[in-house]
């Protein structure tokens, strides 16, 4: 097994010395029989919560009513989930109940589709009830059990097999197609937070683009909020691993939504909604100025990748990360608290002065007269400076 299961593997062997058992699950699983990389593993087990509680010294209930435990082993964490069956979800939220089941079997069934309906012990031995093996080998997208009941149960599962099939590239059977279409009008009724978790891994998938044909093929756009109403938008985004870009494209190539909009009917988090904020600001300083040193000492690192696909998509204009290396090379300053004066500074300086809006607004005007090598960073020339640019007291 790759490295990844190894100290996981610990955890199964320890549960199954207690006598109870306990089984590699879901995403891990399948991404291992595909062969694709591994980022978290999830573990199942027929203990109880308070049963793994009793096992390891160190264990956090997280999720304890719905069987979900971390335990803290070595350092790490690793998620434990009990075997468990779900009702339905009224509120379209969480499952109405769980019970805790003795029988993987049980715990399997629940599961959406069967390649993530497969568990794997200690050892490599795999437990595959619903062939999800076999639709793996066929690249299927496949219902544990009648699909119209399964959506109707949880219609985000319609959302997961769109996200599934951008990711894996693939196809969805045709019975779990047609119900997905049938069903579709549930999406509506999802808690809405529910679905941009899906979105934000739909964008994100090296197949993006099948997944698309599937929202037009199955006419599921008019679920989507923003898209709904600017369904061809949809046809233009090329995969990103962020909403953001996505949310500042639709400002830029639509007539009247504005990423505030997205950010809001998707319930982002304030962070997203600055990032798809700043990065349409960019944009438009872009167009106006160019990138120059104010721009790039703006623009924080992990945001450039993001502006250059926003420009590349918008623009079809392809940007080389090294302009921005090169610039950000040369700027005197990274950051604010590089300034070789401060707020102190300043009152020093001119004691004369009131506490007041005068000093940031000066610490300002600094910061972009050295970022722009019109000031050297050096205190005597600030000072110089800014007794020629403070404006006179009345
Ligand atoms: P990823 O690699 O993106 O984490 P994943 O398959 O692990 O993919 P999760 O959302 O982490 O997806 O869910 C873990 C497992 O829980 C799934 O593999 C599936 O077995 C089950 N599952 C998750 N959501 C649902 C759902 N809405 N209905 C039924 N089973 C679900
Ligand atoms: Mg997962």
């Amino acid at each position: 097994l790759p490295s990844i299961f190894h100290k996981a593997a610990n955890i199964i062997s320890i549960i199954e010395e207690h006598h109870y058992e306990a089984y590699f699950v879901g995403g891990c699983v399948r991404d291992y029989i595909i062969g694709r990389p591994i980022h978290d593993v999830d573990i199942a087990s027929s203990a109880f919560p308070s049963e793994i509680q009793a096992i390891f010294p160190k264990v956090i209930p997280v999720g304890i009513e719905h069987g979900t435990v971390i335990v803290r082993y070595e350092q790490e964490s690793f998620e434990v989930t009990t075997y468990r069956t779900e009702g339905t979800y009224t509120d379209h939220r969480r499952p109405d109940e769980v019970h805790f089941v003795r029988d993987i079997k049980e715990d399997l069934k629940r599961r959406d589709f069967t390649m993530n309906a497969i568990a794997m012990d200690a050892n490599g031995k795999v437990l595959d009830p619903f062939g999800g093996r076999e639709d793996i080998a066929g690249r299927r997208i496949q219902t544990v059990g009648d699909a119209a009941d399964r959506f109707k149960e949880d219609a985000l599962r319609i959302i997961r097999a769109l996200r599934f099939s951008s990711q894996l590239g693939f196809s969805i059977e045709v019975n779990t197609k047609e119900a997905m279409k049938s069903c579709r009008a549930l999406i509506d009724k999802l808690a809405v937070e529910r679905l941009t978790v899906e979105l934000e891994k739909l964008c994100a998938g090296a197949y993006f683009s099948k997944a698309v044909e599937y929202i037009f093929e199955l006419e599921l756009y008019h679920h989507l909020p923003i898209f709904k109403d600017t369904p061809l938008l949809l046809k233009e985004i090329e995969p990103v691993a962020s909403l953001a870009p996505v949310f500042a494209f639709v400002e830029l190539n639509s007539e009247s939504i504005t990423a505030a909009d997205c950010t809001k009917a998707y319930k982002c988090s304030n962070q997203l909604k600055q990032q798809a904020h700043a990065l349409v600001d960019a944009y438009h300083r872009y167009k106006e100025n160019g990138i120059d040193a104010w721009f790039v000492y703006q623009l924080p690192r992990k945001q450039w990748d993001f502006f250059i696909y926003l420009v590349k998509q918008t623009d079809k204009k392809i940007i080389d990360i090294e302009v921005f290396y090169s610039i950000r090379k040369k700027l005197p300053i990274l950051s604010k608290k590089e300034l070789c004066v401060n707020g102190y500074d300043l009152m020093k300086w001119f004691p004369e002065r009131p506490k007041g809006k005068w000093i940031k607004q000066q610490l300002d005007a600094i910061e972009y007269q050295i970022v722009t090598s019109k000031l050297a960073n050096e205190k005597s020339k600030i000072k110089d400076w800014i007794q020629w640019n403070l404006p006179v007291q009345d």
